[in-house]
């Protein structure tokens, strides 16, 4: 896809800064420096990569944060526009198996990107009709034409992308994208079991959004996937954060960890961010925060603060990563245990409760990365949905893990507490608090209504001139490829606003 190139800035160098080390903040550091500003990057946490964390203990090694790698080539082209080979320094393998799929009702699908491979897979396996699958990743397909361009690696609010997709896009088609359908709605047009129905309403959650609310747009979710192929980078989801530090650093970015921007403020024309140690001044100030608490506790704004708390939350979680003795090869490297009732688990998320059947994601990444865990042993990060700000305390995580160990016990077959060795657990309150995540919300704002992109925070400030935003919380939304599109549209913005 062809990129609407910036304009150069007329005047350099501006110093700017970054607010925020996760993938956003890295990524938007180094474009900046591509403009020639001189940039510095502030985190509080000792080390950056925001969610793109990592646990050890006792051998086992645990991405506790994303595990799904889509679009890796936006992670290359970040090096490819610092003329840098991107293989010298990140590398990362396709997963032929896609995912492993477990329903209560005893069956079991392997997903993979060949599309007639897995409409004979869901055929066998489910009793879904043959071509429903292809039909509907034909219609993920055409979704992602029609809108990927304008509200993923655009922006639909501004001109240029406005005027080239409505070129491209004919009328007819727009009444197809399903603004006004839910991408439960869709997948019923397109599958008869309630099996397939299920996984592909999962990828709802890829957003932390429920799929009986979620527009019908979200049916371009899949084909990030199925389209484009499921990765693992070479030494594990930190490898992003770890191979964009190094990057930021060649391009000279000033990277300053256990750094915490406590308060913001414009003096004079330049914004002024505090520090424990030290004020910085800058021209350009990028929030790659989570935006609420940056307009809560670092830039008070009751204007803005009221209007970003109003939007549903996406979901949060509870994470038992476990170091687990013993090899299981009925499982695969990503694999979902789903509930027997999906649409009263999305009920009970919306009413804040824990669902009493869960989904429970399992990834194992010592499947394809022997060295993540002892000889014999396998790390196993197991995560539940759960709504945002949901209370931590001992007794509500210990319930929750009961839960999940008889469900993994009864669909699997064996007991699992008696070869946990190693168990770090995360919990809704530690995420907000770990990444500054407003209520420990993985996404941000949730997707659970056509208007949630419009409602997104723009990667520009109309408000504050100088002021910019990136990340998960603002436009186009959560997850890796996201974020570092937003990272990209953040510093076109820079371009046209320094030109
Ligand atoms: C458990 C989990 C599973 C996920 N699974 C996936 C997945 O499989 N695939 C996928 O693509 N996405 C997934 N996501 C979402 C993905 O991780 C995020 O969308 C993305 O990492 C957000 O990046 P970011 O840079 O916007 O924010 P963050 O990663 O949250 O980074 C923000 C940074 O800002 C720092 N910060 C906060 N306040 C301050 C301050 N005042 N001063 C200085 N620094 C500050 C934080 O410490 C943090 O380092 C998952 C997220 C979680 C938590």
């Amino acid at each position: 896809m062809a990129e609407i190139p910036p304009p150069l800035p007329k005047v350099v160098p501006k110093r700017a800064v970054v607010i925020g080390a996760g993938v956003a903040g890295l990524a938007a550091s180094i474009r900046l420096a591509r403009l020639g500003l001189q940039v510095t990057l502030l985190e509080k946490n000792s080390s950056t990569g925001g969610k793109l964390a990592e646990y050890q203990e006792k051998g086992y090694r645990f991405d506790i944060g994303p595990s799904l790698f889509t679009l890796p080539h936006l992670v290359d082209a970040l090096f490819e526009l610092c003329g840098e080979e991107p293989a010298r320094y990140f590398r990362y393998m396709e997963l032929p198996d896609m995912c492993h799929y477990f329903y209560p009702g005893g069956q079991r699908v392997v997903t993979c990107r060949d599309r007639g491979t897995l409409d004979e897979r869901l055929a066998q396996a489910l009793g879904e009709p043959p071509g429903r699958t292809k039909a509907f990743l034909s219609h993920s397909e055409m979704l992602w034409r029609l809108t990927a361009e304008l509200f993923i690696f655009g922006d639909f609010r501004r001109w240029p992308y406005l005027r080239r997709a409505m070129a491209q896009i004919a009328l007819a088609d727009l009444m197809r994208v399903g603004f006004f359908s839910t991408l439960d709605k869709v997948t019923r047009r397109f599958f008869t079991t309630q099996e397939a129905r299920q996984l592909f309403n999962r990828y709802a959650t890829y957003n932390g959004s429920d799929p009986y609310r979620a527009p019908g747009t979200l049916a371009v979710i899949p084909h990030a996937e199925y389209g484009f192929g499921a990765w693992l980078p070479e030494g594990g989801m930190v490898a992003i954060p770890r191979s964009l530090e190094g990057l930021a650093r060649r391009q000279g970015v000033r990277i300053l960890t256990g750094t915490e921007a406590r308060k913001v403020e414009k003096l004079n024309g330049l914004w002024r961010v505090e520090t424990a140690l030290e004020t910085f001044e800058s021209e350009i100030l990028v929030c790659a925060v989570d935006v609420t608490t940056f307009f809560t506790r670092i830039f008070p704004q009751p204007a803005w603060r009221r209007k970003l708390i109003r939007q549903e939350r996406s979901t949060s979680a509870f994470v038992f990563n476990w170091g687990i003795r013993g090899l299981h090869p009925q499982l695969g490297v990503h694999n979902i245990f789903f509930s027997s009732d999906y649409a009263t688990e999305f009920q009970s998320l919306q009413l804040q409760q824990m669902p009493e059947d869960p989904t429970v994601y399992v990834f194992i990444s010592s499947k394809a990365l022997r060295s993540d865990a002892p000889e014999g042993c396998e790390n196993w990060f197991v995560m539940v949905n759960a709504p945002a700000g949901f209370p931590s305390d001992v007794g509500k995580t210990e319930a929750i893990k009961e839960k999940i160990l008889k469900k993994l016990n009864r669909q699997i077959g064996f007991n699992i507490s008696g070869q946990i060795e190693v168990e770090y657990v995360l919990t809704p309150s530690f995420l907000g608090s770990r990444d500054g995540s407003y209520d420990g919300a993985l996404y941000g704002a949730a997707s659970n209504s056509p208007w949630s992109a419009f409602l997104r925070m723009p990667n520009q400030s109309r408000r504050f001139p100088g002021l910019f935003f990136c990340g998960g919380t603002v436009h186009p939304g959560g997850g890796i490829p996201l974020c570092l599109s937003s990272a990209k549209l953040m510093s076109d913005a820079v371009a046209r606003y320094l030109a």
